[in-house]
């Protein structure tokens, strides 16, 4: 069976490091908010080439921390609209309710499956003060586009690059990253952080994630905790070096998908620009999923669909079961997700070529 993903042979290559960095953190025996978290702060925000990286506990913590900072800073109040695309993981439409603000859902580009910058217009109200874009599946979304309506409507403008390590970023206000275990750079465990170049953002968010306090015992606002512990900081900095290299791997299996499957039933994504795509997931649609997610299957292959269910038409979201987002709807229907990561051998991207040419 080849794996949709295998995290214990992703992390193979890193063993013998992470090993060595939990027995320094016993010797050691400090555990929260210290050197690790300062260094991969610094390590991540020269990596991104951002001015300053605020740790946190994981990437939904990340967005409603951006957003409860706004508050705290006066930009956002409670109820303000943002408009966020339909067509993502659930995280990025309830960081927004955490936050006590209004998601606004707008329809993706059918080709790109983001954010349609033609659609943002129609849903700007007087009450939309920002944007949330979605990088999905690792491909970056219209910001050239985006950036511009935001600065005509004056919006902030904050990316879930939650799936977008590596992509070049333009033009936004804020950053929120998860680390979570299968991301293109995973932790151990849960992890996430913000970036920005805006240092009054930056000091609410390094007080937000620590009880609102920026010395001990003192609470400057209405604080969570939302920390990126030592440990877990400690392996991502034994992993960042190597995510350029890893990234340049899942580019050229992409590469050869694109190229090798040939199969009028299987609609390939569709990616101009390999700088602008760092394929956290490779997205191939067909009408009959459930019939070829079964073959591949009996064929040993295993895929994922993301994601099988849109968030309108969630049980926890039943306030929204009456809204249509058709194309939305039409992608959740037909999207499936192929094995992708860096460690996939030639050998296992021939076969899943092969079986699906065969379909
Ligand atoms: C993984 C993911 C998140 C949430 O990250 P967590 O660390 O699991 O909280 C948010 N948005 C998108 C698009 C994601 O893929």
């Amino acid at each position: 069976m080849i794996k949709f993903l295998d995290l214990h042979k992703v992390n193979l290559p890193y063993q013998a490091a992470f090993q060595e960095k939990m027995q320094e953190l016993l010797d050691k025996g400090w555990f929260v908010l210290g050197d690790e978290v300062q260094t991969f702060e610094q390590q991540f925000a020269r990596y991104t080439q951002s001015k300053y990286c605020i740790g946190v506990g994981n990437g939904l913590d990340a967005m409603v921390l951006i957003f409860k900072a706004y508050i705290e800073l006066g930009l956002l109040q409670k109820g303000d609209e943002i408009i966020v695309p339909a067509n993502t993981y659930i995280a990025s439409i309830l960081a927004v309710l955490q936050a006590d603000l209004t998601p606004v859902l707008v329809e993706p580009d059918v080709e790109t499956f983001n954010l349609n910058p033609n659609e943002i217009e129609a849903k700007i109200t007087a009450k939309t003060k920002g944007i949330l874009v979605v990088h999905l599946y690792g491909q970056l979304a219209d910001m050239e586009a985006i950036a511009t309506i935001g600065s005509q409507h004056n919006l902030l403008i904050i990316e879930d690059a939650a799936q977008a390590h590596g992509l070049p970023f333009l033009g936004s206000h804020a950053r929120a990253f998860s680390f979570y275990p299968g991301k293109n750079l995973g932790a151990l465990g849960d992890a996430g952080c913000i970036t920005t170049d805006d240092s009054d953002l930056a000091k609410v968010l390094f007080a937000l994630r620590n009880y609102g306090s920026e010395q001990k015992y003192y609470n400057e606002y209405l604080g969570v905790n939302s920390r990126l512990d030592e440990l877990q900081a400690a392996f991502l900095n034994v992993k960042l070096p190597h995510l350029d290299k890893e990234n340049a791997v899942r580019r050229s299996i992409a590469q050869r998908y694109l190229v090798e499957i040939r199969n009028p039933k299987i609609r390939l994504p569709k990616c101009d620009d390999f700088q602008k795509h760092v394929f956290h997931l490779f997205v191939i649609r067909t009408a009959n999923r459930a019939e070829l997610q079964e073959y591949l299957k009996q064929n040993g292959v295993e895929t994922l669909i993301h994601y099988p269910v849109p968030a309108h038409q969630q049980k926890a979201l039943s306030a929204w079961q009456s809204l249509s987002f058709p194309i939305t709807e039409a992608i959740h229907r037909e999207v499936l997700s192929l094995p992708m990561s860096p460690v996939l051998t030639a050998a296992e991207v021939d076969y899943i070529i092969q079986i699906l040419n065969q379909y």
